[in-house]
């Protein structure tokens, strides 16, 4: 098939698409003189709390360092104590544990249900130990991983809420409450491929309770709340001027850029649904999935499929193809190969296809030709 490459992300074109804009944010800020803790960052702090639905967010350096600062500025609070275990699930990206192994808390892993990827209630439920006392929920490839089922459990064993909002940005639960706004506190990310994406780093942490939104400035601005006096401990962890101002600029498109991607989404599922061997990624209620990936699973043969995309001119990503438990960086663990079998599933079946807010539908449809043609 004579198909020109489609690429799994085309970073190119997706700031093209509010070209002008970005160029002249980023000529406002070249020329203003001051590019740290300045007036776009306090917009858009303002602007990204209002969107989601918190009274405060807090610009930070990038989404690792959101999660690092929740967790660090919840041990301050007295909220969690060191030792303190934070259920997370099984098959998330590597930066949800780090934050939690960062700051000496102890990783809960928690496997999927196998049909939406996502923490499952009643396997959460029955992993609890007396020292659980958080969970980090990953809104994993956009999709609302909250469910009442979840609600119930973290309330009755009292809980704390933390979010992953870093795949999910602009993503609903049950058609009203934004994702990032459902628990105690949420880290995002803007690194350039999320939905919501900077021009190089960024993050954010959004939260409803003041005194928690003040320590985490503190300590993301040296532990200090006062010029040259420092209370805490703290780290240099700030969102900058330039990025800020993109993303100003794109916050004003994020839910049309969504949509976008949820357009894709449909040709793909339309396109697909009668292919043997192939599981789709569900769309759950309005607004819920804001498809930062459109995760296929591929009963068999994944890999020789991947290849036979690529050598169609196709590009897609394996989301993730190691899960935690089996990383070098976590051998200290003593876990192996078997012990997380749905996760360890997913790492072997998983398949992204190409989706970005800039693709063109017939692009859409190139991949599902090429994909038909692949299995047959
Ligand atoms: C991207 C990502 C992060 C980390 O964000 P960075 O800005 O790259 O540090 C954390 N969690 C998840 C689920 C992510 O996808």
């Amino acid at each position: 098939m004579n198909t020109d490459t489609v690429k799994f992300n085309d970073l190119r074109r997706v700031t093209a698409l509010h070209g002008e804009e970005i160029a002249e944010a980023v000529q406002r800020v070249t020329s203003s003189g001051w590019y740290l803790r300045g007036e776009e960052t306090r917009d858009f702090e303002e602007a990204y709390a209002r969107y989601i639905g918190t009274s405060e967010a807090i610009g930070v350096a990038n989404g690792l360092d959101a999660l690092i600062l929740i967790f660090r500025a919840l041990l301050e609070a007295g909220c969690l104590q060191p030792g303190d275990e934070v259920a997370v699930p099984s098959n998330t990206f590597i930066a949800s544990i780090l934050g939690i192994t960062e700051n000496g808390l102890r990783p809960l892993l928690v496997e999927p249900d196998p049909v939406t990827m996502q923490m499952d209630a009643a396997s959460l439920e029955k992993a609890l130990t007396p020292r659980t006392k958080a969970v980090l929920l990953v809104h994993l490839y956009g999709l609302c991983a909250y469910t009442p089922a979840l609600e119930d459990v973290i309330s009755r064993h009292k809980l704390l809420l933390v979010e992953d909002n870093a795949q999910a940005h602009g993503c609903l639960y049950q058609g009203s409450r934004r994702t990032g706004s459902l628990g105690i506190a949420s880290a995002h990310s803007f690194y350039p491929g999320k939905n919501l994406g900077a021009l190089g780093d960024g993050g954010a942490v959004t939260t409803s309770d003041p005194g928690l939104a003040d320590l985490i400035r503190a300590l993301g601005n040296y532990g200090s709340q006062k010029k040259y006096v420092f209370r805490y401990c703290g780290r240099n962890s700030r969102l900058d001027e330039l990025q800020a101002a993109v993303l100003n600029v794109k916050l004003r498109h994020l839910d049309a850029d969504n949509a976008r991607r949820v357009e894709i989404a449909r040709i793909y599922q339309e396109g697909l649904k009668d292919l043997p061997g192939l599981v789709l990624p569900g769309f759950g209620d309005e607004g819920s999935n804001v498809f930062h990936i459109y995760p296929l699973r591929v009963a068999e043969g994944r890999d020789a499929l991947q290849i036979r995309l690529k050598e169609a001119g196709v590009q897609t990503l394996i989301h993730y193809p190691i899960p935690p438990h089996m990383q070098e960086c976590y051998r200290g663990w003593g876990l192996k190969e078997g012990d997380f079998p749905i996760a360890e599933k997913m790492a072997r079946s998983e398949l992204s296809l190409p989706i970005h807010a800039a693709m063109h539908p017939e692009e859409a449809q190139d991949v599902v030709r090429c994909l038909k043609a692949a299995v047959e």
